[in-house]
């Protein structure tokens, strides 16, 4: 090659280096002149140069992307943006896990609960609830089920139980740990001291789910009784990360009183956090609690936030919810297509499964874990994944 082509070269690289400067400066100006304008302007220059699509582009590049773009991913109307988001989230989530659909068994341990979380069927102040709380044995059984389904996570979630001591959730995990030590071993049960927490981990425990619900404290006041507090549970996160477990977090969609800049406010809360499974699901009514004439949260916004959230967190465990399907008959799928690589089937013993009714309607209330799981692979089969 010539000096001349070399010199020709670098210059070529320089003027390409002075344009895309020129763009992010041009871009940074419309962001700046949304947030100034209250989003039309910069709707109108995103059509007018053709920029919309190469926002989801970016945001798989870049893993993030400004409050405003955010924002206008959750409302806009164009069903042909939308439709690649979806699909480049989908994209995503098959180039870091294939085809694979993780399973994990969800066992629903007790229904006891001392919060007075708003919307919350379970919440102490139902009391038209049935109470119940599965023994050691109880709990094995449905793990001895589990394994022999081939689960290989087992999630043990229930309300805030005050019988739930340490040392009697240490005894049923140092249990589990001991019959089964390659399973992963995931807990839900709430907001503890950081002692349990450790000697949870310590006991064998690997995996706690915590959603932070509402990433903004006057909202989390708004769905939370006095006493519970967005600090803690923030504080909670950050001592279950600091422990070492694998942490998950998630919002609550369409709960009552939430804005499109909450849900802004909950990308960022996860992006800070960076845990390594993310669970939101649209917030369903509940009769007998104070949100009981409360519109449902909507399936596309939580549907667009599963896509975003894969596109950000390309490699995190993200399940499609139950809400989800409870909301819409092919909700897990549409989950899955939007990026979702994990679901739960239940192996709750079959006879408690209606007392834990978090919202109306839930499914998969009478079916057996085998039913369940069998009626799950087959779905993801047409779809062409599959159940590990
Ligand atoms: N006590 C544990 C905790 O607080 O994390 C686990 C049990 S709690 C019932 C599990 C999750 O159920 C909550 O994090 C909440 O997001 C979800 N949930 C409760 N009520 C709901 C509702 N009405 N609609 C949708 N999700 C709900």
């Amino acid at each position: 090659m010539s000096i001349c082509m070399i010199l020709r070269c670098i210059c070529f690289a320089k003027v390409l280096k002075i344009v895309i400067t020129f763009e992010k400066v041009i871009k940074t100006f419309f962001i700046i002149f949304y947030e100034l304008k209250g989003g039309g302007v910069w709707n109108i220059f995103c059509i007018f140069v053709g920029m919309k699509y190469d926002v989801i582009d970016r945001l798989r590049r870049e893993r993030s992307l400004a409050d405003a773009e955010l924002r206008e991913l959750l409302v806009s109307e164009d069903k042909g943006l939308i439709a690649r988001l979806k699909e480049v989230a989908c994209e995503v989530a098959r180039e870091n896990f294939g085809r694979e659909i993780k399973s994990r068994g969800l066992i629903e341990i007790s229904n006891y609960c001392k919060n007075n979380c708003l919307y919350c069927g379970i919440r102490a102040g139902n009391a038209k609830v049935e109470r119940y709380r599965l023994s050691k044995e109880e709990i094995l059984e449905c793990c001895e089920q589990g394994d022999a389904l081939g689960f290989k996570t087992f999630v043990l979630q229930g309300g805030e139980d005050v019988r739930h001591t340490t040392e009697w959730v240490e005894d049923v995990v140092r249990e589990i740990r001991r019959r089964w030590p390659e399973k992963a071993i995931t807990l839900s049960l709430g907001e503890r001291p950081d002692e349990d927490y450790e000697r949870w981990f310590a006991a064998g425990a690997d995996r706690y789910l915590l959603r932070h619900e509402t990433a903004n404290a006057c909202h989390y006041a708004q769905l939370h009784p006095e006493g519970m507090s967005y600090e803690n549970r923030v504080r909670c996160l950050q001592t279950l990360k600091r422990i070492g477990y694998e942490t998950g977090t998630g919002m609550m969609v369409g709960s009552p009183g939430q804005t499109v800049d909450d849900l802004v406010m909950d990308l960022r809360f996860i992006e800070q956090l960076q845990p390594q499974m993310i669970g939101i699901g649209p917030f369903v009514s509940h009769r007998d609690t104070p949100f009981a004439d409360c519109a449902n949260g909507s399936v596309e916004t939580t549907l667009r936030l599963i896509a975003i959230l894969r596109l950000m967190h390309p490699k995190a465990n993200i399940p499609a919810t139950t809400s989800l399907g409870t909301l819409a008959t092919d909700g897990r799928e549409q989950g899955i297509m939007a990026g979702a690589n994990v679901v739960m089937p239940n192996l709750s013993p079959v006879k408690d499964r209606k007392k834990y009714a978090l919202y109306d309607n839930k499914i998969c209330m009478d079916l057996e874990a085998a039913e369940s799981r069998r009626a799950i692979e087959e779905q993801l089969k047409v779809m062409g994944y599959y159940l590990s």
